[in-house]
Formats: C-alpha cells, sequence, structure tokens
C-alpha cells in the first residue's frame, strides 16, 4: 500500500520550498520578483511572460516551429556568452526569495546580542596564539562593522566601511583568524585567492565569483550573504606590475574592479557558477554591509619602507646611522599608505581599506604554543585520539622546542607544524595499537631529531622505558 503520510510530509515540505525560493526563467534567467509570473511547462521549467510572448513572435515569423523547450539552446534567443565561459549549468535553478521586511537583519545581528569587542577577542584568544594587536584591531572593527549594520546606521550617516587590510607573513595566522571570527559571529564566510581573479572576460574568475562564494555559503540566501565576511588572501599578487608592455589584466585592473565591491554596491551575481553566461541565474547583491578583510604577505614591503624611514631619519640634525631599521623585526608595522602605494596598491583600493595593521612573524615561543595551547591544538588532537585507545600521550618540553625549531627552518610560519608532527605521529599511530600492554609514550626532542626512539610504559610497569 502507498504510504500517504510521507506523500503529506513531501507536499508540505514542497509548499515550503515554495514559499521561501523563487522561480527563475529558464530562457533569461531573471527571477520572478524581477521578471512576473511565471508560466509553468512540463519538466520543472518556468518562462516568463515577456519571453513566452518573444518565443510566439518567432514563431510567427518563421523560426523554431516545433519547439522544444527542454533542449532550447540559450544562445539562439540573443544570448551569447562571453567566449571563455563554460556553459555550466547549476545544480540548483532556484534563489531563496527576498524578505519582505528589513527586521530580519535584526533577529540574527542585534545590535544589543553583539559581543562586546572584548569577548570577541576573548575567544579569539582562545584558537589564535600571540597577535595580540591584530586580534585587538580585529575585534574593534568588526563589533564596529556590525553594530552599524544592525542598528542601520549605514544608511543615515555615510559611515566609512571598516574593510581592512592585514599584513603578516605566511603562517602567521591571517586566514586563521578571519575563520575563527566568522565562526564567533556565526555569518557566513568566502575565503578568496586575488591570484585567481581576473578582469572580466579574461581568462580566470571576475571578481563577482567571490560574491558568488559567498552566496554558497550562506546557502543562497541573499540576505544573509549581505552581512557576510570576504576574505581576499595574498592580496600583494594584484599589485600594479612595475613594467607596463602588456596588458596589465591580473594586476591593477583588478583593483579597480574591486573598488565597487568594496565601498558598496549593487552587483549581479551569478548563482551556484563563478562565471556569469546565459545558463547561470542571476541575483543582486548589495555589498554595503559585507566586510572585506584582505590579506597578503607583501615580500620585499619591509625594504621600502626602510628607505623611507632611513630617507627621513637622514636629514637634519637628528641624522641617524643608516643601518639603523637593519635587523629591526618591528619594520612591517611603521607601514604607511605610501609604502603600499609604492609597492604597486592604487590609492583609490587602499583607499577602501581604511584599517590596515601588521601580524608578527612566528617565534619559536609562539610556535611552542600553538603547538601546546590553542582549543583544538594539534598535540591535543593526537592525546585525544590516543586516548580512546587508552593511552597517554605525552610530549616533553624538547619535543615541543625540536617541532617548533623545525617548523622555524621551512619559513612557513605555523603552517609547517601540522605537516612534521604528522610525519613523526605516524609510526607511534601505528605501531601502539598492536601492543595493548602499551599505557604511556613520551615524544622526547631526541625521537624528532631522528636520534632516538620515544619512551614507552608498560600497564601497571610505569616509568619503565622501552624500544618502540
Ligand atoms: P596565513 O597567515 O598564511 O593566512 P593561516 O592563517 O592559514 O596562515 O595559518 C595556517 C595554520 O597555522 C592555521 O590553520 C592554524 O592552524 C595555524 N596558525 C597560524 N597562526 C596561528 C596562530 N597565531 N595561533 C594558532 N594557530 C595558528
Amino acid at each position: 500500500m502507498k504510504d500517504e503520510t510521507k506523500d503529506i510530509v513531501d507536499n508540505t515540505d514542497n509548499q515550503k520550498d515554495n514559499n521561501i525560493y523563487e522561480d527563475i526563467c529558464y530562457i533569461c534567467r531573471r527571477p520572478e520578483s524581477k521578471a512576473g509570473k511565471m508560466i509553468h511547462i512540463p519538466n520543472n521549467i518556468c518562462i516568463c511572460s515577456d519571453c513566452m510572448q518573444k518565443t510566439f513572435d518567432t514563431m510567427n515569423n518563421g523560426g523554431m516551429p516545433f519547439m522544444d523547450f527542454g533542449s532550447i539552446n540559450p544562445n539562439m534567443m540573443g544570448f551569447t556568452p562571453p567566449p571563455n565561459v563554460k556553459n555550466e549549468i547549476p545544480k540548483n535553478q532556484k534563489i531563496k526569495k527576498r524578505a519582505e521586511k528589513k527586521d530580519t537583519v535584526k533577529a540574527v545581528l542585534d545590535a544589543s546580542n553583539l559581543p562586546a569587542p572584548h569577548i570577541i577577542k576573548a575567544s579569539l584568544d582562545e584558537f589564535v596564539i600571540g597577535q595580540e594587536f591584530a586580534k585587538k584591531v580585529v575585534s574593534v572593527g568588526v563589533y564596529n562593522h556590525y553594530k552599524r549594520v544592525a542598528t542601520g546606521t549605514m544608511e543615515d550617516i555615510e559611515i566609512e566601511k571598516s574593510n581592512m587590510l592585514m599584513l603578516g607573513p605566511t603562517g602567521s595566522g591571517k586566514t586563521y583568524i578571519v575563520k575563527t571570527l566568522a565562526r564567533i559571529l556565526q555569518v557566513p564566510l568566502a575565503i578568496t585567492d586575488a591570484t585567481s581573479l581576473t578582469e572580466a572576460g579574461y581568462i580566470g574568475d571576475d571578481v563577482e565569483s567571490v560574491l558568488s562564494k559567498l552566496l554558497a555559503a550562506a546557502d543562497n540566501d541573499v540576505e544573509k550573504a549581505e552581512r557576510g565576511i570576504v576574505f581576499i588572501d595574498e592580496i600583494d599578487k594584484i599589485a600594479k606590475k612595475k613594467s607596463t608592455s602588456s596588458r596589465d589584466v591580473s594586476g591593477e585592473s583588478v583593483q579597480q574592479a574591486l573598488l565597487k565591491l568594496l565601498e558598496g554596491s549593487d552587483v549581479e551575481v551569478p548563482v551556484g557558477a563563478t562565471s556569469k553566461n546565459a545558463m547561470v541565474p542571476l541575483t543582486t547583491i548589495n555589498t554595503r554591509n559585507i566586510l572585506f578583510i584582505c590579506g597578503g604577505a607583501f615580500p620585499d614591503l619591509d625594504k621600502i619602507i626602510k628607505q623611507r624611514l632611513n630617507k627621513q631619519s637622514s636629514i637634519g640634525f637628528s641624522a641617524d646611522l643608516k643601518d639603523k631599521y637593519d635587523s629591526d623585526p618591528k619594520l612591517l608595522s611603521q607601514v604607511a599608505t605610501e609604502d603600499l602605494r609604492e609597492f604597486g596598491m592604487i590609492p583609490e583600493f587602499l583607499g577602501r581599506l581604511p584599517i590596515v595593521f601588521t601580524l608578527d612573524g612566528m617565534s619559536k615561543e609562539m610556535l611552542v604554543k600553538v603547538l601546546k595551547e590553542p582549543r583544538n591544538a594539534i598535540t591535543k588532537q593526537y592525546k585525544k585520539l590516543l586516548a580512546l585507545d587508552e593511552v597517554d600521550l605525552e610530549f616533553d618540553e624538547g619535543a615541543y622546542e625540536a617541532i617548533a625549531e623545525k617548523a622555524i627552518e621551512k619559513k612557513t610560519g605555523a603552517r609547517a607544524l601540522r605537516a612534521i608532527i604528522e610525519e613523526f605521529m605516524l609510526d607511534i599511530m601505528y605501531e601502539i595499537p598492536k601492543d595493548e600492554a602499551i599505557g604511556r609514550v613520551i615524544i622526547t626532542r631526541e625521537y624528532i631529531e631522528g636520534k632516538g626512539a620515544p619512551q614507552i610504559e608498560m600497564r601497571g610497569v610505569p616509568k619503565l622505558p622501552a624500544e618502540l
């Protein structure tokens, strides 16, 4: 017998879907809110009345007499995609309707329950080691931004957006801070690499693709996406190229293209794909409330800063020694807009990123803390895994230091730690479950340096070192 209750559940699900999602015209890709009521034809295809009329007109003029809508090539309807785009058919042909009232913004991000800067920073502290200044700047910037969004002050007074520019060596926690932030605030986050962006019409992603990613992260909910965070990594790679012999499609023109997103405007965004073409539905996203954070390592920026500082201090009575700044580890934090301009960032772009701050390079002490302290620290994860086999895993102080020293050699900051640990934990994770009598493993500096074995203690016979 047919299960009728299941049918009823399915039907209510469908109705719920129809209430919050709107149809999109199969031919012109406009949503119902723009194109008006849709005509439904078999195969779940909807067509707006304009396109239907056009189709009839074409037929009356002798074109396409027995047309099968399912096999329409939109190019035939006068839509020609640019030469570099693929004909992607997105899986999701519906986008979420905008709610009638603006009040829903408040429901999620209410100014009264927005965490204060010190609470945001305290949450960041649980995961991110060091970078005190950066965490403070980010907490205040984000708090102010969302306070404006939640109270709607962005519209009354033209308050500058708190878009940010983070400078810091690779593996110092730039992406990690932003990821943690989005999780604390429960807002959608899109992370993009600036190197993949190109000027519209060239091979690569258009800048609008960052908003497509954000929309996907927000489950195709436009309103949610409009309060999200976009992190653009490797921003230093779109610096203006020094030679001007060829067209700079991935440098200065990407900066130009990003301007309109950064300051806040309505942008047509492909839904479910990274490039606009005739097969992809479009929706409009307003970027005014989206927080943009750009990050980059800016190699050689220190030389530019040093040059400027040397020039300043070599004039007048207080002339300094020329090599005064040579070994200053905090040099990057003295960055000024003119240095970034000299590096190749255009003034209009820098003007839209009012908050600029730097992250410190990871020192040995910081790396040791990264291994030990964060809530999800990698050594804690391994300890937990072995605890499930009722084995105690311990690292002695020398082992932590040896791992940190190895990571410093690799020059990729905290990023190197996981690879190093995974390499030597492989044997442990393989051998330990073999012998049920093993109760405790202590990782030592000698083991990390390949000069010895870890200390093993058997169950019931404490402190008896043995070979693995
Ligand atoms: P980048 O600065 O190049 O964006 P990431 O933020 O991607 O570096 O860092 C890579 C990984 O290193 C992160 O996933 C995180 O686990 C770890 N990490 C980096 N910096 C820190 C930090 N300050 N505190 C804790 N973990 C960190």
